[in-house]
This record gives structure tokens, sequence and C-alpha cells, in this order.
């Protein structure tokens, strides 16, 4: 077959058991900068380690300082053709599973249920001593009005976080486990706007190719698992998605 899309759609029409992995390069046709690009939140701040955090009330006021810069990109972004493609597959049971290391919670704004958030989200504040968790919009505002750490409405804490994992803090093992069997048990896997190169997230494609599934790679750049994968896409993800699906349907 001469167009790679219309062979990856071959495969994903074949495929019992597809999962798509996504990164930061699937938002930014959102307009949510990914994690390199210059001007983009990642690059202005100094980010407030996880054990700074959980120790200093100053590093809270920091942390909160910062993501409530950052919460503006997130709050104003909508959907992109990509998530939606997405989205569609999974609800047709085109795909058995959705990994991301976003946190922004586009895909489910886009209808993909469920997702394994490897990051967590950015959506959701989570009070480190109860567990208590809330909306993050509303405790944002609190803190733009207040300039003060927004306590725990249950336990009073003032050690209340974005429900994301922070430089230094352990990933949610249930979470990583559960896509790491998607990973496992795929015969499709497709990493997305991903680099490769943040550990142990990129492992999930390693572990999908040397279980035998197929790899698929959408991305910009080259990646180091470019070798391991079945057909590589460099086009814009919105772009690449759009087209798989239109010659999905010329093959079902
Ligand atoms: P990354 O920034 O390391 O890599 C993104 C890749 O996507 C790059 O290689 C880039 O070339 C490619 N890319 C960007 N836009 C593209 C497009 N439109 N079409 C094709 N390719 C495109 O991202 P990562 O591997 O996900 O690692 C970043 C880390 O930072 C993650 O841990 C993530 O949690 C966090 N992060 C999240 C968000 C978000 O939630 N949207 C944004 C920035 C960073
Ligand atoms: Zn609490």
């Amino acid at each position: 077959m001469s167009n790679i899309f219309a062979q990856i759609a071959e495969w994903l029409a074949q495929a019992q058991h597809a999962v798509a992995f996504t990164g930061a390069g699937i938002s930014t046709e959102s307009g949510i900068p990914d994690f390199r690009s210059p001007g983009g939140v990642w690059s202005r701040f100094q980010p407030v380690l996880y054990d700074e955090f959980m120790a200093s009330a100053a590093a809270r006021q920091e942390y909160w300082r910062q993501k409530s810069l950052a919460h503006v990109e997130f709050a104003a972004a909508v959907p992109n053709a990509g998530h939606q493609v997405l989205a569609r597959w999974q609800s047709r049971a085109r795909l058995a599973g959705m990994i991301t290391q976003n946190i922004d919670g586009l895909h489910q704004l886009a209808g993909s249920d469920p997702v394994w958030e490897l990051h967590g989200t950015a959506r959701e504040i989570v009070c480190q001593d109860c567990n208590w968790r809330t909306a993050a919009g509303p405790l944002v505002e609190e803190f733009v009005a207040t300039e003060t750490v927004p306590l725990c409405q249950a336990c009073g804490s003032d050690r209340t976080k974005h429900a994301t994992i922070s430089f230094g803090q352990a990933l949610d093992q249930r979470v990583l486990e559960g896509a790491m069997t998607l990973a496992t048990d795929s015969d499709l896997f497709f990493a997305i706007g991903s680099s490769l190169v943040v550990q142990p997230a990129a492992s999930l494609p390693q572990l999908a190719a040397s279980a035998g599934g197929r790899l698929v790679i959408i991305n910009r750049e080259a990646t180091p698992l470019d070798d391991l994968a079945a057909a590589v896409v460099r086009q814009p993800i919105g772009e690449a998605l759009t087209a798989i699906d239109a010659a999905l349907a010329d093959v079902l």
C-alpha cells in the first residue's frame, strides 16, 4: 500500500487491542505549549519540588502563584481535531485504552473515557493530608483574589495541591500498572506527541513493542524509539489523525 495513512487505518481496523498514548504535543494545537516550547509555562518557572511543597509554607505560596498563572492557559483551551478523533475511536471501541502524560484534561473534554492520566490532572485540587478533592477552578480564583493558599475544606490543612505529579513525587502505582498492562496487551500502540524521553512513561511504547505489538509514532521530531516503530509519521497531529480516520472509513 502506497499511502501510510491507509496502511495505519488497515492496522487499526484489524487490531483487537489498540491503545493510544499521548504527550504534550497533542495539545499544542489547542494552544497549550509543550514542554520545550519557548515561552511555555514550563520554561518560565523554576518548579517547586514535592518535598519543598510539603515542608514549607513559602514553597506552597510560590507553587500556587505558578499554578494559578498556568491555569489560565488550561482553562481557556478546548480539544482539537486530534483529541476528537481519539475520543471517537474509543467510543466506537476501535481503541481499547487511552493513556496520557498530559494534565490538561482535554481528552476527557473531547469525550474520551476512561483515560489513564500518568501525571494526574490540573483540573482538580487534592489535599495532601486527607485526600479531599475538589475542582481546581474555584480554588484558583480564591488564590488569585486573596493571594492566600486555599485551605482544605475537610481538614483545614494548607497543603492543598493540584492533583498532578510534581517533580520529586512518585507516580500513582495503580495508574502506572493500569497503563503498563494496557501497553503489554496491545497489538497496536500509538505514541502521539511525545518526545519519548521522560521515564517511566516513555517505557510504555517499548513495552508494547517488546510484547509483539505494532508501534506507530506520530511526532513532529524524531524520537529515540523511531527504530522500533512499524510506522513513523512526522506531520502535525491533528492532520495525521484526521487522515487516518478518513482512511479508516474506507477500509471498514
Ligand atoms: P514533550 O514536550 O517532551 O514532547 C512533545 C513532542 O510533541 C515534541 O517532540 C514535539 O516535537 C511534538 N509536537 C508538538 N506539537 C506537535 C504537533 N502539533 N504535531 C506533531 N508533533 C508535535 O512532551 P511529553 O513527552 O509529553 O513530556 C512533557 C511533560 O510535561 C509531560 O510529563 C507532561 O505531563 C508535561 N506537560 C503537559 C502538558 C499538557 O498537559 N498539555 C503540556 C506541557 C508539558
Ligand atoms: Zn485535608
